[in-house]
């Protein structure tokens, strides 16, 4: 791994290929190599694996994907001027790294990619969680990543572990839990970025579960959670009124007591919930 032990800093390549963080594309760089190079191994084993990494930018992580053996790397980045910072890593990485010039949400990159495949990615919050949920509900499940490790905002790291019964837990949750492991793998504060941003950020690893944790149709479970949690703080006898004339028997079929409120019904619940719609009632 010489070659790219051999390249320049990043603050260099920052200033060589005039990379000042753009705003409008969420741009807060990880400069540390130290850093990225933990945060790669977060994905686990890449010596067999192709990686999918969104946002390269000026290729800090992409530098830790390849130091840490990645079969191939695939750099998705929608910012032309980083292409020439990420073909330097492209020369010194043994043709294991291809760099798109794209926007991630209008490619289908998964296409270009051998399984097992990993997603990492350290995004902007509002393409991250956009892509999140078009990688966590796809048309076919199992989806075509093993899994996915990604930064977001500390506060949406901790809506995606959430657990019933506190503020956090919601539609994003059940999102994740259904039909995938996900941990907060680390922690980090504003300081390491450049520039620093306002909040503080984690690292969520999730492996894929070959099947739903619990058996339901996924868009009448996302349909429900999402009308449930639209009211969160009215009873779910109320909140869910619009989705069954018989929604009061549906909840107590799925064990849910109608007076209680989304924030405290179990993954489980909601999808019992969802089969009596697809089941009939029990
Ligand atoms: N991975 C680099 C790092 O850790 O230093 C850069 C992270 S920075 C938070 C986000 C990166 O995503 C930027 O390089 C930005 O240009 C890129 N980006 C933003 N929107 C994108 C999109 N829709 N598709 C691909 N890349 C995007």
């Amino acid at each position: 791994m010489s070659g790219l032990d051999d390249l320049p800093s990043l603050a260099k390549v920052i200033a060589a290929h005039g990379l000042a963080a753009k705003k409008s594309l969420g741009q807060n760089f990880l400069l540390d190599l130290n850093l990225t190079e933990k945060i790669a191994r977060q994905a686990g084993d890449l010596t067999g694996s192709d990686v999918l990494e969104v946002g390269p930018g000026p290729g800090g992580l992409t530098r830790g994907l390849l130091s840490q053996g990645a079969r191939r790397v695939l750099a998705v980045e929608k910012d032309p001027r980083c292409l020439g910072a990420l073909a330097e890593i492209a020369a010194v990485s043994d043709g294991r790294l291809e760099v798109i010039n794209a926007d991630a949400l209008e490619i289908d990159a998964a296409a270009l990619l051998t399984p097992p495949i990993r997603v990492v990615a350290n995004l902007p919050y509002n393409v991250g969680t956009e892509l999140l949920v078009r990688w966590l509900d796809p048309g076919q499940w199992p989806p075509f990543w093993d899994s996915l490790t990604l930064m977001f905002q500390r506060e949406v790291a901790e809506r995606i572990v959430a657990q019933p019964g506190g503020k956090a837990y919601g539609r994003l949750a059940v999102l994740s839990q259904w039909r995938s492991t996900p941990r907060i793998v680390m922690s980090l504060p504003p300081e390491a970025f450049t520039p620093a941003p306002k909040v503080h950020s984690a690292v969520v690893h999730f492996t894929r579960l070959e099947a739903p944790r619990f058996p339901a149709d996924g868009k009448t479970l996302f349909r429900l959670v999402a009308m449930a949690f639209n009211q969160r703080r009215k009873m779910l006898r109320a909140a869910l009124k619009g989705a069954a004339p018989d929604i009061e028997d549906r909840l107590r079929a799925a064990g849910i007591a109608p007076t209680e409120r989304a924030e405290q019904v179990s993954l489980e619940q909601f999808c019992a919930l969802a089969r009596t719609f697809t089941e009939g009632k029990a």
